[in-house]
């Protein structure tokens, strides 16, 4: 152990001026093809005080030039550590350090003379120093210790670098160039430290003064350097068996009945994902309790203690986070651009392991509910509870948000469950598996998505994803209800771009209603309609039509205008119109004549009434308090004059 430590001291290099580059590394928003690939990482860490965050570290980074470089330059990523030395062909090299470290480009670069394509180098990084966390105000991403573990967060949340694996190891730090990672870590005999791959070794060295536990880890599959981690603890192994797939679950020993038990269905989260997907390409399962919440590192997930600790056995972030083993490790984005290939298809997940547990029912209540949870919470531009606001899928604004808002989960959620309605489960799991398989250990965009998905579909996918990803918004709906002599015709019109042009109008948005049809049958369907033309058809009664409702479907629709003609012994008919719909607190009915006194009721569907009022002659408009309603679907019905207007109306919580 000691001769390890001798060999790791070396000489700090003092820095030399700038060097001129013909082009930087990619920032974590874009992406610029490199010269090099690099092909593999082996980290010797020694983290003998845990508290203190001290490494003493050497990771060795074998590159291949892919094209020929009068004057290769190497750039990699280290921050806040010391570099002590780069050795390459058994001569130290001069660092230069480009940037300061609140820059995104922050980074160090290495002259290595004239390279052709074909040709490697082994570049031999000696460095040390107290690993920190991201920069910014997140306080995620980077090296933590916290109750006794110490843990390496690939992301941040507020980093403008995104990734943070160069809080502890050199790297070229960007997720475009994935590699294969080999680690030994030297720690005090009582701790393990788990990390990505297969474990080789886990060995107690005998030392002076005192013994060393030595544990490497191969992981053999290419990995993106924002899933490589390293978790360190007096951990205790919970070990959930090999089948389907080796698992293992990493605890402290006061937490193992808990965790024991929210991990009781793992075995069979890992089936119905390998069912739906292709199976799983690694060579473990393994999670790690951590304090600050849950992250997809590659075979070794870092996951939120309290969790752990709950017993929870639907444990769906426990999916979410194996959902990533395919989404986001096994096909990585291409740069940050695209995080959504990874977030909405995990979130997406939670949705199927609920259908799975629960049936339909399970499945559409999830996808129901993180559907409000965008348009009415998350999307919140103003006001008491104002969030994230309204912004587009992809290469969302991270100045206002942060590198993984929220929308990018939810509505990319529900944006995935549509296009299952639309193309129908076969054509849109086999788009799917075709998607994995493709790009199966290396890297995809957006459009690789929508290559893979538009085959044997009648769905145009290239369109959809255009509108739904690319575009901002959802489709907010103007119902009109007029009643006929033995049915009354819906007629359901988009007008988002009404309100504001800067939203989207989608050409093929799916939506399920029920209602009972003029012949008297029921009907739960998904019509499919389109940009400015109505979707017209008849149903029995108004009071019997629910919108984005039924069996199939749950789209991000917003009934934001419901207008009935009324119609009677009077000779003249007026609109009466309702808004928002949904509503939780409050609606407003405005109406085009005033001249009469009406009675304003609002129904459930067993026919009794929440509410009643007067609506007094003179007054255009009244606000009919929802509060003591609960959540659910009502009718709204006004009485003039034995005339009777019915407008169906959903109440949600309040978020
Ligand atoms: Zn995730």
């Amino acid at each position: 152990m000691r001769s390890h430590l001798a060999a790791l001291a070396s000489i700090v290099l003092a820095l030399a001026p700038s060097m001129l580059r013909a082009q930087g590394p990619s920032l974590p928003t874009e992406f610029i093809q490199q010269p090099f690939d690099v092909q593999r990482y082996d980290v010797a860490a020694y983290v003998n005080d845990l508290p203190s965050k001290f490494m003493l570290g050497q990771c060795v980074i074998t590159v291949n030039w892919i094209a020929d470089q009068p004057n290769a330059v190497f750039p990699f990523h280290l921050r806040s550590l010391t570099i002590d030395s780069v050795v390459v062909r058994k001569t130290q090299l001069t660092v230069t350090t480009i940037g300061k470290p609140s820059d995104a480009s922050y980074h160090h670069e290495i002259g290595l003379g004239a390279r052709n394509a074909g040709q490697a180098d082994t570049i031999r990084i000696h460095y040390h120093g107290t690993m920190t966390q991201e920069l910014g105000t997140g306080q995620w991403g980077g090296v933590q210790y916290q109750d006794s573990v110490l843990y390496a967060m690939g992301v941040g949340f507020q980093n403008n670098y995104v990734s943070a694996t160069q809080h502890w190891m050199p790297c070229y730090d960007h997720p475009s160039d994935k590699a294969t990672l080999h680690t030994t870590f030297f720690s005090p005999v009582n701790v393990r430290v788990a990390s990505n791959g297969a474990l080789q070794r886990d060995t107690i060295l005998k030392g002076t003064p005192s013994n060393v536990r030595m544990t490497q880890w191969e992981e053999s599959h290419d990995c993106a350097t924002y899933l490589m981690t390293f978790v360190a603890a007096p951990y205790t192994i919970l070990d959930l068996g090999t089948e389907p797939v080796p698992m293992q679950v990493y605890s402290l020993r006061r937490d193992s009945a808990a965790t024991s038990k929210s991990f009781s269905l793992l075995p069979d989260m890992v089936t119905l994902l390998q069912q739906r997907f292709i199976p799983y390409p690694f060579d473990k399962v393994g999670y790690a309790n951590t304090t600050r919440g849950s992250m997809e590192h590659q075979t070794m997930i870092c996951f939120a203690l309290s969790i752990s600790q709950s017993g929870d056995t639907v444990n769906a972030t426990a999916t979410h986070e194996l959902a990533h083993q395919w989404f986001g490790d096994l096909v990585t984005p291409i740069d940050f651009r695209h995080a959504w290939l990874t977030e909405s298809f995990a979130t997406y997940c939670e949705s199927l392991w609920h259908e799975h547990l629960f049936g339909n029912t399970g499945y559409l209540k999830m996808e129901g509910s993180k559907a409000n949870d965008y348009m009415f919470r998350i999307a919140k531009t103003s006001g008491i509870g104002a969030h994230e606001g309204v912004f587009a899928i992809y290469d969302f604004p991270r100045a206002t948000t942060s590198n993984y808002p929220e929308t990018i989960y939810k509505k990319g959620d529900v944006v995935l469950g549509m296009l299952r309605a639309l193309m129908g489960d076969e054509a849109f799991f086999a788009g799917l598996r075709r998607y994995l398989n493709e790009h199966a250990y290396g890297n995809a965009s957006t459009s690789d998505l929508v290559t893979a998905l538009d085959v044997n579909t009648s769905v145009d996918v290239t369109s959809y994803i255009t509108e739904w990803i690319y575009g901002k918004g959802w489709a907010k709906l103007r119902v009109e209800l007029q009643p006929g002599p033995t049915s009354t015709r819906i007629r359901i019109t988009q007008v988002q771009r009404d309100l504001d042009t800067s939203w989207t109008l989608y050409s093929q948005l799916p939506l399920n209603c029920t209602y009972t049809d003029a012949s008297g049958a029921q009907r739960d369907t998904v019509f499919v309609f389109s940009g400015t033309s109505p979707l017209e058809f008849d149903v029995a009664s108004a009071a019997s039509l629910k919108i984005n409702d039924g069996s199939h479907c749950r789209s991000l629709v917003q009934v934001v205008q419901t207008t009935s003609v009324a119609v009677g012994p009077s000779p003249t008919s007026y609109d009466i119109a309702l808004a928002p719909n949904p509503a939780s607190t409050h609606v407003k009915l405005t109406r085009t004549d005033a001249t009469h006194t009406s009675t304003v009721d609002v129904v459930d569907v067993g026919g009794a009434s929440c509410y009643h009022a007067t609506w007094e002659a003179g007054s255009a408009s009244m606000l009919v308090p929802t509060s003591a309603c609960a959540h659910g679907a009502y009718t709204v019905a006004i009485r003039t004059d034995g005339r009777l207007a019915t407008l169906p109306l959903l109440l949600t919580p309040s978020w």
